[in-house]
């Protein structure tokens, strides 16, 4: 480890991030990163609440977590954040209690409202790392086009029944977005409860965001830039495919 490192780090930050810091490709330089990190996360849903655990027990310093909903008794299946006693209480303002009993010194940024046109802008704005755990296709359009403007990097979540998708892209490259992929939102209203959803696979799709954005960080190479991962997890079959930049996407310069 480097003196200037251990430096900066309390005693207690080392102590709780040794295991992680040992991997040779973390170590104490990339711990810094991901102490520095700053992400936000829009839905605390089944896909948030997940990424959240992991993303916060990774050793970051500052959070953003947006979501306009009350816990209700139909999400604590799969939104591992709430118990019954949660139940009719903003998610936000639940999360922000239970994530100051693991770090009390960290930074988290409640944000109440429901993403629109004009609030994403300054809602992201802040941020380098933005994580889409939403579920309907306008919110997550809604999201990419922002993220592409601010230059931010994506990394949006999605469930259908038994199978999960995952997309990232790095806006500061000229590469595709989601409309290269989905020009506009498909008629569809089905939230994922009502077609039907198992808490494990919610919770693997916001694991694996969690393990991609700790690597992005830390600068270890992320094969799923410009990909989709399509996890069927009734075959349990992981596929990857590239998002081809479409000439005609609206969000083309
Ligand atoms: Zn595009």
């Amino acid at each position: 480890m480097s003196k200037k490192l251990i430096k900066k780090f309390s005693k207690n930050y080392i102590l709780k991030y040794l295991p992680q810091m040992n991997l040779r490709r973390i170590s104490t330089e990339g711990q810094k990163k991901i102490s520095a990190a700053k992400i936000i996360v829009i839905g605390l849903g089944g896909i948030g609440t997940p990424f959240l655990t992991y993303i916060c027990r990774s050793g970051i310093s500052t959070i953003g977590i947006v979501d306009y909903d009350k816990v209700s008794i139909s999400n604590l299946h799969r939104q591992i954040f709430f118990n019954i006693q949660d139940i009719n209480k903003l998610k936000t303002k639940v999360i922000e209690k239970k994530l100051k009993l693991y770090d009390k010194n960290m930074k988290i940024n409640s944000i109440n409202k429901k993403i629109n046109k004009k609030n994403i802008k300054s809602i992201i704005r802040n941020y380098d790392y933005v994580i889409d755990g939403t579920d309907n296709f306008e919110t997550k359009l809604l999201i990419n086009d922002e993220c592409k403007k601010q230059k931010k990097n994506l990394f949006i979540g999605a469930v259908s029944q038994l199978e999960g998708h995952i997309f990232h892209f790095n806006f500061k490259n000229n590469g595709p977005c989601l409309r290269c992929f989905m020009p506009e939102a498909p008629n569809i209203n089905a939230r994922c409860q009502d077609e039907g959803i198992l808490g494990t696979v919610t919770g693997v799709v916001g694991t694996l965001i969690a393990n991609e954005i700790i690597k992005v960080i830390t600068n270890i190479e992320s094969t799923l830039l410009d990909h989709i991962l399509i996890i069927n997890f009734e075959s349990l079959s992981f596929r990857k495919a590239k998002i081809i930049k479409m000439s005609k996407c609206r969000n083309n310069d």
